[in-house]
């Protein structure tokens, strides 16, 4: 049973059929997914939720596919950590975390909209899946495609870092690395995908693959018992996901799970490739394309599709926007695995960094809730950190060795990051 009612163009409101569709014949404006609210709002209840399963699925009447879902069956539902100790540190009074860096196969908030789009590309009959990707994608197709059974084609800049390159080979996908960058992969599918009738998740079924990022947004308002936060911090490359957290939330409300849908949304990039970020600060309603330089590579697209809509969701709902640093995503990265335990990888360290920068400018109040979403996880990008770790202490193996090594303090010169090889 699907509540799809069909497909409507984001700029003139004309309609299409729920089709492999993504531009509207006559303005160019891409499509959104159009549902029968009130059809919804007779068959799902908080109720109904109580019984359900906790993975993305439990909203499906608010996901755009019709059958039963072909991957995915475990994705979603990440925690939501009431985060104390950085709480402390930040000085604020009530912070969570949306943590998908655990999310279900890949690790990352991507592992949401592949569900979705490689259960509609079945849906619609394809046996290839594609993507463009600047890393978490590829890995999430890739394995999503192993998994039931579907060729896939993948497309990345060949300069992406070891742990996202491993992380889709395994899969054993066709995978292809493209001498350029993310802007310049995205231009080659486009062509291609008008060439070859494959499924690119993020471009000829867009509009089914950036619903499933709205499942983040339920599971924040369901984990915090039908109350959003105050504010939220989410990182931007393409712009949809924090589009598609607004428009969950409106959903709810709209549904009757809300009183309120007032959440102010901030927009994180990294600094090197910011354009939604820098159009926000300037006010402006136009995204200048950037060539991306950042150490946030999954962030790193210069020329965001939707870019245009994220910079309206941020000024509709009254939020701002940050960028971070290199050497702050760094520190951020620290700073969350010191106090919360969580190793998450660059995007995450450009919204905790860009967080606490809006917390210190005064524009987040320090005694409002917040969360932050921490969308990837660190073990994909061991690079950014390994050089300002300390080298692994080495002793011989036996008890006289360990003495010497604690009696000569080296354990507190580990974290003065001072390199440490000790021998007896
Ligand atoms: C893709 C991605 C995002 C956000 O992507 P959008 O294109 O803005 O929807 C955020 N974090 C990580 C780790 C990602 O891989």
């Amino acid at each position: 049973m699907s509540y799809v009612l069909g497909l409507k163009c984001r700029e003139c409101g004309r309609e299409y059929p729920k089709d492999v569709l993504f531009v509207c014949e006559y303005c160019f404006g891409s499509l959104e997914v159009n549902y029968d609210y009130k059809a919804i709002k007779k068959n799902l209840t908080k109720e109904t939720l109580l019984g359900r399963p906790k993975n993305m699925w439990r909203y499906k009447e608010l996901l755009p596919i019709d059958k039963d879902p072909a991957v995915g069956l475990d994705s979603g539902y990440t925690p939501l950590i009431k985060a104390n100790n950085l709480a402390r540190v930040l000085g604020v009074r009530e912070l969570y975390l949306k943590d998908d860096s655990v999310n279900h196969p890949t690790l990352s908030f991507k592992d949401r909209v592949v569900s979705v789009a490689i259960s509609k590309a079945r849906e619609f009959g394809f046996d290839t899946v594609a993507c463009a990707s600047t890393g978490n994608l590829a890995n999430s197709v890739s394995a999503q495609a192993a998994s039931c059974g579907l060729k896939a084609y993948i497309f990345i800049p060949a300069d992406l870092e070891t742990g996202k390159v491993v992380a889709s080979q395994i899969y054993n996908p066709n995978l292809i690395g493209i001498e350029g960058n993310y802007d310049e992969v995205n231009r080659l599918c486009s062509e291609i995908a008008s060439r070859y009738r494959w499924a690119f998740v993020n471009i000829n079924i867009r509009p089914f693959y950036a619903e499933g990022s709205k499942s983040m947004g339920y599971e924040i308002a369901e984990q915090l018992d039908w109350k959003l936060p105050k504010h939220i911090v989410v990182p931007s490359a393409g712009g949809s996901l924090i589009t598609k957290l607004w428009k969950s939330f409106k959903e709810l409300k709209e549904l009757g799970f809300l009183e309120k849908a007032d959440t102010k949304v901030y927009c994180a990039q990294g600094q090197g490739c910011a354009p939604i970020v820098t159009a926000i600060k300037e006010k402006s309603e136009v995204i200048r394309p950037v060539k991306p330089k950042t150490i946030a590579k999954s962030l790193a697209i210069g020329n965001p599709a939707d870019g245009y809509y994220a910079v309206d969701t941020v000024r509709k709902s009254g939020g701002f926007a940050e960028e971070a640093s290199d050497e702050e995503i760094v520190e951020a990265i620290k700073l969350l695995a010191k106090t919360e335990g969580i190793f998450t990888e660059t995007a995450g360290g450009v919204t905790l960094a860009a967080a606490k920068k809006l917390i210190e400018q005064g524009i987040i109040p320090k005694d409002e809730s917040i969360v932050i979403c921490i969308t990837g996880n660190g073990l994909k990008t061991l690079e950014v950190v390994t050089k300002s770790l300390p080298r692994l202490v080495k002793i011989k193996p036996n008890l006289a060795s360990f003495e010497e090594h604690i009696k000569n303090g080296a354990h507190q010169k580990i974290s003065e990051n001072k390199v440490i090889e000790y021998y007896i």
